[in-house]
Order: structure tokens, then sequence, then C-alpha cells
């Protein structure tokens, strides 16, 4: 049976898709020949929603008219700008709108999150995170262990897959936790593995982190805007995750940060039971203006920020949440990627299940848009076939050793983009 593998059947799953008009909202980057690119790249890279240059053009034009008065004028106020983001944002966590907050960004935020939620003493000083955990999460971790006078070598734990496999497994992750949890300070993992696209079971391990005493925080980098979550029901202490990749934001876009609303008492910081670093967008906002420099934290994930945001890049992120928002969400969405998701995997196992294998689990519950794919043939490696492929029109990525990642993104991808894809990397595996 070959019907799926067709252009007439990739248009009718397109034909019957409710999401199919959202891929009018989007730029979608043109290859030479005038044709749309295959840009499987969202996990990178967001593309730019077409509303997004007139909500920054409107900031231009206010900044343009009114100069400081723009604070406090117009329909997007820059004074509280940031609150205009918290709904839509909090949803895609499945927060409250007080935990969550645009701010910095990702590395920055995973480095507030552990001035607060990293606090080593002499018998729990360990962070938990994965082997193979993206260089800058790794980075910040590894500093702030140094940072504290204790040695990375002793102090970072690392979850890896078992020999001979890619995919972390739960219940080694939970071993790790149940045999060392005493001595683990903070468990730092991700939402969704960059290099893989497994989604971790965030509900399970936070629940067997707190059992043990420990602070449990995830990067959501790859998981904002992928899948759903709920980061308030699981009790999670803190996340954050970057505004360019799934949420569309433009590159280098400001972050996003949750703090459950269990920390928010201004006693906790006040008591130095949950130290964080302090600037004066995070001081209450009535009193912000008397310059009285006597700190009093907003009680909300707002306290955590520091400075005056980037009102440009924030009207940015305004512009693709108002896209989410117009999709229905993030649940229609994720219906709509899982379906996308599948259909692409069906065609890569039924074209090319001997020269293709996909390391991101066949499981919906551990995987989101992203599928990790490596190349098995012996006269071709990975990299010359990703060479081939984006020649040929497809923009997505290579991450080394020996991984293409492919993302179709519900709000602008097509099941078409899937069937073009699959083509385009059948005749990029003749060996010549
Ligand atoms: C994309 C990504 C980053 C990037 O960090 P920035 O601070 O935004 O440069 C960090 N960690 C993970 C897991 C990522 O996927």
């Amino acid at each position: 049976m070959n019907t799926i593998f067709s252009l007439e059947y990739a248009r009718q799953l397109d034909q019957k898709d409710p999401l199919a008009h959202m891929r009018q909202q989007f730029h979608i980057p043109k290859q030479d020949n005038g044709e749309d690119e295959i840009y499987f790249c969202g996990n990178s890279l967001g593309l730019q929603p077409k509303r997004t240059s007139d909500y920054l053009n409107y900031e231009l034009s206010q900044w343009q008219k009114l100069g400081v008065k723009g604070h406090f004028s117009g329909d997007f106020p820059w004074m509280p700008y940031h609150e205009f983001l918290t709904e839509e944002s909090a949803k895609l966590v499945g927060a409250k709108t007080s935990e969550v907050v645009c701010m910095n960004s990702l590395t920055a935020n995973l480095h507030f999150m552990m001035v607060s939620f990293y606090r080593p003493t002499a018998t729990r000083n360990k962070i938990l995170i994965e082997d193979h955990a993206f260089p800058s999460d790794h980075y910040a971790v590894e500093s702030q262990i140094r940072f504290h006078g204790f040695d990375p070598e002793d102090c970072m734990l690392l979850a890896k897959p078992r020999d001979g496999e890619t995919i972390l497994r739960t219940e080694d992750i939970l071993e790790i936790i149940e045999s060392q949890g005493n001595e683990i300070a903070l468990i730092m993992l991700p939402g969704v593995q960059y290099y893989t696209g497994q989604v971790l079971d965030m509900k399970t391990i936070t629940e067997a982190g707190h059992r043990k005493g420990c602070n449990v925080g995830f990067d959501l980098a790859h998981a904002t805007g992928n899948i759903p979550m709920q980061l308030h029901e699981w009790n999670v202490d803190f996340a954050a995750w970057c505004t360019y990749k799934y949420l569309n934001s433009g590159p280098g876009s400001v972050a996003g940060c949750f703090v459950h609303e269990k920390h928010h008492s201004s006693e906790l910081f006040l008591n130095n039971e949950l130290p964080r670093f302090a600037g004066w967008w995070g001081h209450d906002k009535e009193s912000r203006f008397r310059m009285e420099n006597n700190f009093i934290p907003i009680e909300s994930a707002e306290s955590w920020q520091l400075s005056n945001p980037p009102i440009l890049s924030l009207a940015a992120i305004r512009a693709s949440l108002d896209t989410f928002k117009q999709a229905g969400g993030i649940n229609p969405l994720r219906e709509k990627a899982i379906k996308l998701t599948s259909y692409l995997r069906s065609l890569l196992e039924q074209e090319l299940g001997d020269e293709i294998s996909i390391i991101t689990p066949n499981d919906i519950n551990a995987s989101g848009c992203q599928l990790s794919l490596t190349v098995n043939l012996h006269d071709l490696d990975g990299k010359t076939v990703f060479d081939r492929i984006e020649a040929a029109g497809v923009t997505c990525d290579f991450r080394y050793p020996n991984v293409i990642r492919v993302a179709p993104v519900p709000l602008y991808n097509s099941f078409q983009d899937a069937f073009k894809f699959v083509t385009i990397l059948k005749n990029s595996l003749e060996i010549s």
C-alpha cells in the first residue's frame, strides 16, 4: 500500500486541515526558483508572522510621535507592556498569569533562576542535568557550581541514555533521583530534548524530585509553543524558554520565565529564604518611581525582572502570541502537529525505512513536532545528505555528530511540505 506517498493524498490532508489557513499569516522564505522553501526549521528560528511588522511599526511611530510619553500613552503603553504578554504566555505553558514574565534571554534567565533555586550546602550541592545538554545550559550549570565554590566534577550529575540507546529513560532519571536525591539541590532538565526531540515526563520527574527535597526546573526552549504543558499543576518550581524557536518572535528575542506562585511571597525574599538578584523592574509598581531605595518585591514572577524591557522585542512577541491565539491556542495546534508529524514519520518509514532511522521516540507522549533522523548508508554521511536536501529547497538543520533535525510546525507547515520533503530526501540518498 503506497497511497499515502502522493502529492494528491497530501493535498487532501491539507484540505481537511482546519488550521491550513494559518500558513497565510506567515512570510514563507522562497527558493531561487520562486517556490516556497520546505521550511522545517521552526525549532531553531520560527518564521515571521505577517502582523509582526505592523506591531513593531506601531511602537516605532509611538516613539516618533510621543517620545518618553509613549510609556503612558497609546493602546499598548510601554510601562506595563510586558503585562500584555502574560495571558497568552501563561496558556502556552499551563501557568497562572502571575507565574510568567517575558524578560532577558534564555541563558540569562537560567542563571537568575539558579540564583534563587540552586542554594548548595555542604551535603546537598549537586545539580542533575542531562549528558549532552545544550551547551549553554551545560556552561550555565557548570559556572554556577564553580561560583558557589564547588567542583563540577563532583556536583554535576549527568543523566545518560543507556549504552547503545539514544533516548533518556524516565526510569533511569528516577533511579538517580531515588538513589542520590538527598545530595541533589537542583534538577534542571529540558522539557523537550533539542537533539532527539524527546519529550520528558516533566510531571513525574517533578514529583520524584520534590519527594527528595530537590528544586525542579525545566528548560523549555524546545517545548514552549510545541507541546501543551501544565507547569502550575505539575508544581514545577521554575522554567525558562526562548521565544525565537516555536514562538516565532524573531532572532534573539526576549525570553520567557515561569516561577511557581508558591515562591512569590515577598517574605521569602526579605528573609533571604529565596534570594534573587534584584532590579527596579522587580520592585512594587506603585512605589517604583519614588526612588526610595527600599526594595519591595512584586509578588509575582515579575519580581525577578531587572530592567525595563526592550519594547520592540516584546512587540514581536505580542504579534506571535496573537497569531497563536488566532489559531485557537496550543491544543488545536498540538492536534495538527500529531497528524502532521505522524504523516511525515509514516512516509519516512514506508519510503526510506532502510536508509533512514528516526531516533525521536515513536510515542506521542514522548515526542513533539521534531523528528531527528540519522542516515544509515555506508557511502553517504548525514552531512552530505543534508547539503543535498538544502540545495534542493529544504531548510532544516544538521547537528553534529550525525543528526538531521526536521520540524514540521503546525502553524505554517503543510502536509504537502512533508510529502515534498520525503521526495527530495529520497532523491538525495542516491549514491553518486
Ligand atoms: C536554543 C537553546 C538555547 C539558547 O540559549 P540563548 O540564551 O537563547 O542563546 C539554550 N538552551 C537550549 C536547550 C536551547 O534549545
